[in-house]
């Protein structure tokens, strides 16, 4: 599943295409990539066709392309396999699920194989914690992300101590901190040294400042690299991937030695998925 830095690529390649484009025509292949649009396909097209787009925008791994007048947005989820590919109007991809041909001549095709992903037209409400800055409604729950000049550090901090919970689900929860998924999770814990399953009340707040720069650390070195690109599902919008899948040094590598100490990583069950963890260098205290 995409995450921050993957969702970032698609926004960061989608910006000098779409900003200022109208959207010339509106094509609906399947409504099941409308699920979380309020209405019909016949609405959808009719609410986006004819329409400016501005520069689109980001919260965790939620994108969208707010439209002229600034009220209402095009929200896009890439859920588990989607992508928003840019091409030319004589391009066609196979499993488009929705096609936005532009003014420009640029063509958007919203791909999606698994249909986990949808776009939506969608109102702009004020964000609760700054009234005059404003987000789709069905991204005003999701907390900032860390790479947010608004995140509050000391209020996350204050909420980690507060809740009782463990700090992988705490990470995953994105209404505490939104864009970090399973792969940075595990790569900031490695880096800051703490076991998946420590309970977050018992984490010191100097263990915690650590984990908040490794955090920052590693979505940076991951977008800077272009994101993590296991297959073919995750892509930017020109369908390229990216390499921080070289980098990892505990997503997916277990039975690798640690690049640290060297005692073989290891891979438990957790949540339906996996946490990989050095148990030498990150032990549950
Ligand atoms: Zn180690």
């Amino acid at each position: 599943m995409p995450e921050l830095p993957e969702v970032e690529v698609v926004r960061a390649g989608l910006a000098p295409a779409v900003s200022g484009a109208g959207v010339a025509s509106v094509t609906v292949y399947d409504e099941r990539s409308l699920r979380r649009h309020d209405g019909p396909s016949e609405d959808f097209i009719d609410r986006l066709t004819g329409r400016r787009m501005l520069t689109p925008e980001r919260r965790g791994k939620f994108l969208w392309i707010p439209l002229d007048g600034g009220t209402e947005a095009l929200v896009v989820h890439l859920g588990m396999s989607g992508q928003v590919l840019l091409r030319d109007q004589s391009t066609d991809d196979a499993l488009t699920r929705i096609r936005l041909d532009l003014d420009t001549g640029y063509r958007l095709n919203f791909v999606d194989q698994r249909i986990f992903g949808s776009m939506a037209i969608d109102t702009m409400v004020p964000t609760t914690d700054h009234p005059d800055q404003f987000v789709p409604s069905q991204v005003v729950h999701i907390a900032r992300d860390l790479v947010d000049p608004l995140f509050d550090d000391r209020r996350f901090l204050a909420a980690l101590k507060r809740k009782n919970t463990t700090i992988k689900r705490a990470l995953l929860d994105q209404t505490l901190v939104s864009g970090i998924g399973n792969i940075y999770a595990d790569e900031s814990l490695w880096g800051a040294r703490i076991h998946y399953d420590q309970p977050t009340a018992s984490l010191s707040r100097p263990r915690a400042v650590t984990l908040l720069a490794e955090l920052r650390a590693v979505l940076a070195q991951a977008l800077a690299e272009g994101g993590t690109s296991f297959d073919t599902q995750y892509r930017g919008v020109n369908g390229q991937s990216g390499y921080f899948a070289h980098s990892l040094k505990a997503y997916g590598q277990q039975g690798k030695p640690c690049p640290r100490c060297g005692t073989p990583m290891v891979r438990e069950q957790f949540m339906n998925r996996g946490s990989h963890f050095c148990p030498r260098c990150q032990r549950l205290r």
